[in-house]
């Protein structure tokens, strides 16, 4: 098969790659459509901790299944439309036994840990498999893990009809994060961000976006909020004083979402923290249940999720593709069709 190969030293290859074979439980799937995540960029730069060559990265994707290897009826059928939940839990450690197999001590990833979907075959095990209905397209299916992403950060916070919210960055996870919020009884729902793209996108949905690089995003989130501050907060911008931001911007007893991962540490205003009496809760990925509702919202929440969506590149343009998504310039989330080969 055709595919698009992490091969060490910050390099990608188009490249011929022998096609996997489902073992038990497993299944083929033709890969239609995966996105580039910002964990691909980090593995591309070498700063991935597990990730080791030679891989095929992607763990966003969608595609129609080719051949299951399973005697049992898994409720699966040859020519399904899926996506994959690609988490990996070891099942022994307290988290997975406690019933949060999402948060596993020692999760792996498809794309991270074992081949993942930049390529125009991936074998999946069938539990990890949901089915896409036919109202959603493959490349739009692609935006499914992310969005669950997103589905899990509101699920988890405290949220409450009418709350005024607001989320730090509008990249892809904040965007959809707004979205979800928009779907999930928030009145107020106001972003940060610098970008000229994304601050432009973000309008074009309606929020009201504070442009970070006027300097006085305290000042102006306060005025919005009729000087009581966000009830929630949600951090997905992971900039090197956006949790100080998060602290200062949030309502007294209100609440701090974290959902962006600094490579760093960060400062944190500790003052801001005590004297408000403020929760900060941290969220990783999404349980099972998260994705079924990601694939329900995306079907029938009647958001238009294709606009976070650049012009897809094919397999073989893979390396443009990740320039593409590296420049961080005019995109929201770089698609790699590779339905043609
Ligand atoms: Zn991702
Ligand atoms: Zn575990």
């Amino acid at each position: 098969m055709k595919a698009l190969v992490f091969t060490g030293k910050k390099n990608i290859e188009f490249k011929e790659y022998g096609r996997p074979v489902p073992a038990a439980g497993e299944v083929l799937i033709r890969v239609k459509a995966a996105g580039i995540c910002g964990t691909d960029l980090s593995i591309l730069a070498g700063k991935h901790p597990r990730a080791k060559a030679p891989l095929i990265m992607g763990h966003e994707f969608a595609g129609n299944i080719v051949s299951i290897n399973s005697n049992k009826n898994e409720g699966f059928m040859v020519g399904d439309r899926v996506t994959a939940e690609p988490l990996i839990s070891c099942g022994e450690c307290i988290a997975c036994k406690s019933g949060f197999a999402y948060v596993c001590q020692n999760l792996k990833l498809y794309g991270i840990d074992r081949n993942g979907a930049f390529a125009q075959y991936v074998t999946v095990a069938i539990d990890r498999l949901y089915k896409v209905p036919d109202s959603i397209d493959y490349q739009t299916a692609a935006l499914i893990e992310p969005l669950a992403v997103a589905v899990h950060a509101v699920r988890l916070s405290s949220l409450k009809t009418g709350d005024s919210v607001c989320v730090l960055g509008a990249g892809p996870i904040g965007l959809l994060t707004a979205l979800v919020l928009k779907n999930s009884g928030a009145d107020k729902i106001l972003l940060c961000e610098r970008e000229p793209y994304r601050i432009k996108l973000a309008g074009e949905y309606g929020f009201q976006v504070i442009d970070v690089d006027r300097g006085n995003t305290v000042e102006e989130i306060m005025e919005l909020t009729s000087g009581r501050g966000a009830d929630i907060v949600f951090e997905a911008a992971g900039g090197a004083s956006t949790f100080v931001t998060a602290t200062q911007i949030c309502r007294v007893r209100g609440e701090v979402v974290m959902i962006a991962m600094p490579k760093d540490l960060v400062p944190c205003d500790i003052v801001s923290l005590t004297f408000k009496e403020l929760i900060v809760k941290g969220v990783r990925v999404y349980a099972p249940y998260d994705f079924e509702r990601a694939i329900n919202i995306m079907s029938n929440s009647g958001l238009d999720f294709r606009k976070l969506l650049s012009t897809p590149f094919p397999l073989e343009r893979g390396v443009d593709a990740f320039a593409k998504a590296k420049s961080g310039k005019e995109v929201m989330r770089v698609l790699i069709d590779t339905s043609a080969e």
